[in-house]
């Protein structure tokens, strides 16, 4: 089955994980603007934490100047905290962190990983073991800007080749480098992503 793909029905929303502090390399922030608009031109909404600040801020104010529409959903504790995000088209908020990233996953048909800190790796690893375990299968895309996440993609290697994580697991998602590659990674799937329960044993 390698090499083939299914194409998955229309991605109407997508879910954007992303740090919620800028980081020191301006590939940061730039890309996570291009991802904005991309999502806006690509009229698919975006719907992430909901905060002002950081990547998560700039990605959501790039997308709404481009003309796009962006959900925030944000804990009533954050909302202040991280600034809830004025003039977004549709504000959720929720009583926890859990209720947020149930509701963030809900409402989106596939997941997007920018650079972040712990945050963005709970929800990572949350969105990636959900999908080991079957609860969905909707896509999963990290995007390596300036190779942010090799580090990441060699932790999980090195728990295969300690025999803690099946082989076939890290399928569960895609790396791309740059914005643009995002949105063909997320309509692609591996043809054998049904077969993933097969594979634990
Ligand atoms: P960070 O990657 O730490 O900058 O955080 C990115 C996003 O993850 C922000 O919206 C945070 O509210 C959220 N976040 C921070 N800590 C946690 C946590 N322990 N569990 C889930 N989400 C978190």
């Amino acid at each position: 089955m390698t090499g083939e793909i299914t194409v998955q029905p229309p991605l109407r929303s997508i879910c954007v994980y992303c740090g919620s502090s800028k980081g020191n390399r301006p590939d940061y922030l730039e890309g996570a603007q291009s991802l904005g608009r991309l999502l806006a031109e690509s009229r698919i909404r975006l719907v992430y934490g909901g905060g002002s600040i950081g990547l998560m801020g700039s990605m959501a104010g790039a997308c709404l100047d481009a003309g796009g529409q962006v959900t925030g959903i944000i804990p009533h504790f954050l909302d202040r905290l991280e600034v809830g995000m004025e003039g977004l088209t549709e504000i959720e908020k929720t009583e926890s962190m859990h209720e947020r990233k149930q509701r963030m996953a809900e409402l989106s048909d596939g997941f997007v990983v920018m650079p972040g800190g712990l945050g963005t790796l709970d929800e990572t690893f949350e969105i990636l073991t959900w999908r080991q375990l079957q609860l969905h299968d909707k896509p999963i895309v990290l995007l390596n800007i300036a190779g942010y996440w090799d580090l990441f993609v060699h932790l999980l290697e090195h728990q295969v080749n300690e025999g803690f994580v099946k082989p076939a697991h890290l399928d569960l998602f895609q790396v791309v480098d740059t914005p643009e590659q995002v949105i063909p990674a997320l309509a692609r799937q591996p043809a054998d992503r049904g077969d993933i329960r097969s594979k634990w044993t």
